[in-house]
């Protein structure tokens, strides 16, 4: 495997699209979204992709990842323009969630208009028949979750016998959702003379076995090391003393940033969903998205918060997994998450596109470990904003950032982490329970008005005088900070 490195940039150096090999239609396109320089992900992954080399992405959802394979894969697809044959597709997109499909669907069909390419999009929890329908006339690039491509394959509704591009993109996200033998029994379906392009937040040992089995020679390029993905992120902590008083702390920091949009983190999906109703019935603007609800009411529910109709999403990290919501000012972990890389993720949906986020976890008593473990995995001490720390923990009290330095210092290596399981099976469970969809869209009064930065009160004022959220800390764009790429 060749890896590459390089000096973080500044986002003004970046390079425009037309010095990566892209055609004119494209970058015309590219320009008309707004799309003016490319991203490090871009800039380093696509001439990569465009060589025809195989490709491990360490970059999260928020780094332009998606157009670093989706734009080479197109142009390669154009410059050879052979039709699909029916129930075949030409490239392969693999993906967790169905929202993050329909999120790369929506992307790569932005890229490919006044192109002939054809592309699908398969998830569970939507109809096969339609599905089956849609595959029938070949596709050029299909994007899906693994177990409702198998489904398909069963059926007969498509075959990988032309598939020459393979993309799995947040594979770790894959594994920890345990997909590795859908993966497996897929990747053999598909033909060894092909393109692998690997994505992923974080590189365990598990990823790097199922890269060292799906993919030859990968270069590695990567833009966000993993654990260390929240620079932007001013972050805090509560310590409460159960699950009422983070009710109460939810709720009152809510109301003090009225003009906030938030997502709120919680460990299960009965929780989230009781979490949901209090809110709702108390007069706060919000919505859920968690396993048990239909495709519908997720994608209303994301539309709602999308639109800033519902101020407040709560969430599983399962069904919050991979997607870009712009202008997200605030992330609670309400429940810190088992695995700390979770937590990496969750703070990760703020402070996107240039902008500072906050981030704010409650940790009762007996999640102190859960706490410990997502500082030692980060390298950080996170800022406390309220309560008291267990006895054991000396902490100081200043916001997390990394390279902020501090005191303490005992949890500043990073370690190998084991992984657990989340919320398993999205991709292949059944969902749909007719449940309402907790009123998303709704506005409720009352929590409107008032003004100022998204951040509001700050949590832990006074504890710090560092780096306001309403100001800007750097030059870089959201996301892309401190770009390392890697080869040699
Ligand atoms: P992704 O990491 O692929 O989920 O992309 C995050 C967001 O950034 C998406 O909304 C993209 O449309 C947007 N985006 C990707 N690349 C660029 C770029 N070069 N310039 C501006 N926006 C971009």
């Amino acid at each position: 495997m060749s890896v590459m490195l390089l000096a973080p940039r500044k986002v003004l150096e970046l390079t425009d699209f037309h010095s990566l090999g892209l055609s004119k239609q494209i970058v015309a396109t590219l320009s008309a979204l707004g799309y003016e320089q490319a991203t490090p992900i871009q800039e380093n992954g696509i001439p990569v992709v465009m060589q025809g080399k195989d490709l491990i992405g360490l970059a999260q959802t928020g780094t332009g990842k998606t157009a670093a394979f989706g734009l080479p894969l197109i142009e390669m697809l154009l410059a050879d323009p052979k039709r699909p044959d029916n129930r075949t597709t030409r490239a392969l997109i693999l993906a967790p969630t169905r929202e993050l499909v329909n999120q790369i669907g929506e992307n790569l069909r932005n890229y490919v208009k006044k192109t002939p390419l054809r592309i699908n999009q398969v998830v569970g929890g939507a109809s096969i028949n339609k599905q089956q329908l849609q595959l029938e006339k070949g596709t050029d690039i299909l994007v899906a979750t693994p177990g409702r491509l198998l489904d398909l394959i069963a059926r007969n509704a498509i075959s990988l016998r032309a598939v020459t591009y393979l993309v799995l993109d947040e594979a770790d996200q894959m594994l920890d959702l345990g997909f590795i033998h859908d993966l497996r029994k897929i990747a053999k379906m598909v033909p060894a003379k092909r393109q692998t392009l690997l994505f992923s937040a974080t590189m365990p040992k598990s990823i790097a076995d199922l890269a060292a089995g799906f993919l030859k020679d990968p270069v590695t390029v990567e833009v966000s090391p993993p654990g260390k993905a929240a620079d932007k992120v001013e972050q805090y902590v509560h310590f409460v003393n159960g699950q009422n008083h983070k009710t109460e702390m939810l709720k009152k920091i809510l109301t003090e940033n009225p003009d906030g949009r938030s997502i709120v983190f919680l460990r299960t999906k009965h929780g989230a969903e009781k979490l949901m109703k209090h809110l709702d019935i108390v007069g706060f603007s919000v919505a859920s998205i968690h396993g048990n609800k239909s495709q519908g009411q997720r994608e209303r529910a994301l539309k709602g918060f999308r639109d800033g109709e519902v101020k407040t999403l709560i969430a599983t990290d399962v069904a919050a997994r991979g997607i870009d919501i712009p202008a997200v000012s605030h992330v609670f972990n309400y429940d810190l998450p088992e695995v700390p890389d979770a937590y990496v993720h969750r703070i990760g949906r703020t402070a996107r596109a240039g902008r500072d986020g906050i981030a704010i976890a409650f940790c009762a008593p007996d999640e102190a470990r859960l706490l410990s473990d997502i500082e030692r995995l980060m390298g950080i001490e996170i800022a406390v904003a309220s309560g008291e720390a267990p006895m054991d923990r000396g902490r100081p009290a200043r916001p997390a950032r990394r390279g902020g330095g501090g005191g303490g210092g005992n949890n500043r290596n990073h370690q190998a982490q084991g992984r657990g399981k989340h919320e398993g099976g999205e991709g292949r469970a059944a969902h749909g329970e007719g449940r309402p969809a907790g009123k998303p869209g709704h506005r409720k009064g009352g929590n409107g008005g008032g003004a100022g930065r998204p951040g509001g009160a700050r949590p832990g004022q006074a504890k710090s005088d560092q780096g306001k959220p309403g100001q800007p800390r750097s030059a870089n764009a959201g996301g892309y900070r401190g770009p390392r790429r890697s080869e040699g």
